[in-house]
Formats: structure tokens, sequence, C-alpha cells
């Protein structure tokens, strides 16, 4: 039985009930998941291998903030720090989720401390994953291997049953499924633009975070076809890469104002859903190929730190691949690693001649208007200098 319904005739509608559910902080799908017996594990941003929750029978849902007040949780943090480390802990405190099991990465100070924090209070076990720091040591797989391994033996004790093998071979192969249409999704956005504006496709991408994956894979495809046959002309908009949505996410009106005078051909929005690039083996060890994925076979962002991919080269790679001729460099309030690595980004950028708007959000910002100004006046010294 289906989480969630939706038109699938009507692009506009089907996105229309995507964005409803998205904005929805009552949770309705994981709700209606919890309501049949299921459990489910919150993991917080930047990337958590999903495969191994959905092969116990788990769903994952993606903890990335959301646009409510943090009336409990406010004072369980310090002040001058990011808005979602405080509204993600708001999301259990105040009832809008409830997890079995809650896992962070220590991808930031901010965030460094977030498990410790949550765990003091809720009952359930609060988890760190420790990601590699070093993904260029030969040990790094074989590290995160161990890892993967005894996150899943947390999971075993609390469920009470093992996860076999080749349940996680079946899950990796749905989230292949998963990679491979997003995949779609974004060289959509790449090759025709005006199809699927970039509000759109992120409403698409991030209820992935919150929907059985099996769901999200039936929904993207209904999604591409419909996209895919859609009658819209191209306009005369500036192509431009969007980055800085790795972690704190920016409201869906930010987006929608930026896709009023440009097409944003690509972007890092929600990166972890998509961290993993190619196809992760779905034949041999199950959690050897998704350490392995992870070490070899990933996208990049500020809170990892990988000598072959410097991420100044990235985001250039990304803008060439992407035919953008600019770039908008966001970064959340107060997020340190956004905004050390815009300067990194501003100076690769300069030093291509490559134009960029800089920019800072919040997940709960409300007023636009003086952005759609500026990015406008932007837009057009670019078009027409
Ligand atoms: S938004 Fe930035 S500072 Fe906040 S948790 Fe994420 S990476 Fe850390």
């Amino acid at each position: 039985m289906k989480c969630f319904s939706y038109p699938v005739d009507s692009l506009p509608g089907l996105i229309e009930a995507a964005r409803e559910l998205l904005e929805d902080t009552s949770y309705p799908t994981v709700r209606e998941w919890r309501a049949r017996g299921g459990r489910v594990l919150g993991h917080f941003q930047v990337y958590f291998p999903e495969e191994i929750a959905d092969a116990a029978g788990w769903l994952p849902v993606k903890i990335h903030g959301a646009r409510i007040e943090p009336r409990h949780s406010d004072a369980r943090f310090g002040s001058y720090l990011c808005s979602i480390l405080k509204t993600s802990l708001e999301l259990e405190l105040g009832e809008h989720l409830t997890l079995d099991l809650f896992v962070s990465h220590p991808i930031c100070d901010a965030a460094r401390n977030l498990a410790a924090i949550w765990g003091r209070n809720v009952l359930h076990p609060c988890s760190i994953l420790y990601l590699p720091q070093n993904p260029n040591s030969a040990a790094s797989a074989g590290y995160l291997h161990e890892e993967y391994a005894r996150v899943k033996r947390e999971i075993e004790t609390i469920d009470g049953r093992a996860v076999s093998d080749d349940a996680l071979r079946d899950s990796i192969a749905v989230f292949n499924q998963n990679r491979a249409l997003l995949r779609r999704v974004y060289a959509l956005r790449r090759t025709e633009p005006w199809k699927l504006s970039v509000d759109e496709s992120y409403v698409l991408v991030a209820l992935g975070g919150i929907l059985p994956r099996r769901e999200h894979n039936v929904l993207l495809a209904t999604a591409l076809a419909l996209a895919g046959a859609r009658a819209a002309v191209e306009r005369d908009l500036l192509r431009v890469v969007f980055e800085g949505g790795f972690c704190e996410q920016p409201p869906l009106e930010l987006l929608r104002t930026i896709a009023q005078s440009c097409y944003v051909v690509d972007d890092d929005l929600l990166i972890g859903l998509r961290w993993l690039t190619s196809d992760v083996d779905a034949h041999g060890d199950p959690l050897r190929a998704l350490a392995r994925a992870y070490i070899d076979q990933s996208s990049y962002s500020p809170v990892q730190h990988d000598l072959r991919k410097p991420k100044e080269r990235m985001l250039l790679e990304r803008i060439h691949a992407s035919g953008a001729h600019a770039a908008i460099l966001t970064a959340a309030k107060m997020c340190e690693p956004g905004l050390d690595e815009q300067v990194a980004y501003a100076r690769a950028l300069d030093a291509e001649r490559i134009p960029y708007f800089v920019s800072e959000f919040e997940e709960r910002m409300s007023s636009f208007d003086h952005l759609q100004i500026q990015l406008e006046t932007f837009v057009e010294n670019v078009l027409f200098d």
C-alpha cells in the first residue's frame, strides 16, 4: 500500500501534491509508516548509507531542519549557531516526528555534539557515524566498512532481527534505481531546463527523504515521463549553478525566486541523496561495496575533505558540465564550512572570469523581494555585458 497519493496525469498536479507533502511538518508519510508498525531511522545531513536502514525494513528519514519555531530546542543549544540544528531537534521535541534511532555525523564544529544533545532529550538511542576524515588513506574503505557494520548491529539490536546480506543487496539495487532516476532529473535540468524548474525538481528530489524509496522510484519515473512530454518553451534566462545547499536548506520560495530569472542547471541541494554518483555493486559484499562507493564514487561538499576532489575544481566541473554561464554562491547563516568555501569558490571563479552572485539564506527567511531585485540586476549585467 502506498504512503502517498498524487495525480499521475498532470505534472503541475503531481508537483503541487509533492510540495504540500514536503511542507507538511506533521510528516504524514512517516506517521503512516509507523501506524503500520514500521520503524524509522532519522539521519542528519549530509550523507548516510540509507540502504542499511532500508534492508532492515526501516524507513530512513533525512533530517534537514524545517520551517518551524525551535520552541523546545532553542534552549538546548548555544547562540550563534545555524538554524538547522535547532529545528532538526525541534522535530522530535515538538512531536512532529518520532524516531527509533537518530544518527548524525560530526560534519562541523556546530554539529559535532548534535547526537549527544539529541540523546539527552529523547528516550531512543542516538548514534554517531564517523565517516573517514581522510578518504585518501588506503585504510579508509576498510575502516568505513567496519563503521557501517557497527551501525547495522545497532539497528539489529533495536529491531531484534539480523539484516541479511541478501536484503542489503536488494536495497542497494533499489537505491541504484533511485540514483539513476535522480541523475535523469538532473540531466533534464541540464538539457531542457525549461521543462523542470529548480523548485519543481527540488520537491521531487526531496521527497526521497520521507518516502519509502521504492515508492519514490515510481513517483520519479512518473514525473520524468510527464516532464519529458511537457510543452514548455525555452526562455531567455541565465544558466546558473546553485551552490550552498548541502546542509541547511533554503526555503522553496527562494528557489522559486531564482527560477524567475535563471535556469538553475545544476546544484548541490540535498546532495546527500545523490552523494553516490554511479551504481553501487549489488552482487558482492554489500557493506564493503557501500564503503568503496563512498570513497571512490561520490560527489563533494564543504564538509568532506578529499585531496582527489578539490572543491573549487569540482564546482568548475559542475559549471562546465552543465553549460552554466554563472554561479549563485550561497551559504546558510552562521554556517562556517559553507561561508569558508564561498571565499575559495569566489577566487576560483574570478580566475576563470565566471560571473557569480553571492548571498546568504536561512531556512525560515520569509522576504525575497530584495534578493529578487539584486538577482535581476546581476542577471541583466551578465546577459547584456
Ligand atoms: S549548516 Fe553548516 S554549520 Fe550548520 S550543521 Fe550544517 S554544516 Fe554545520
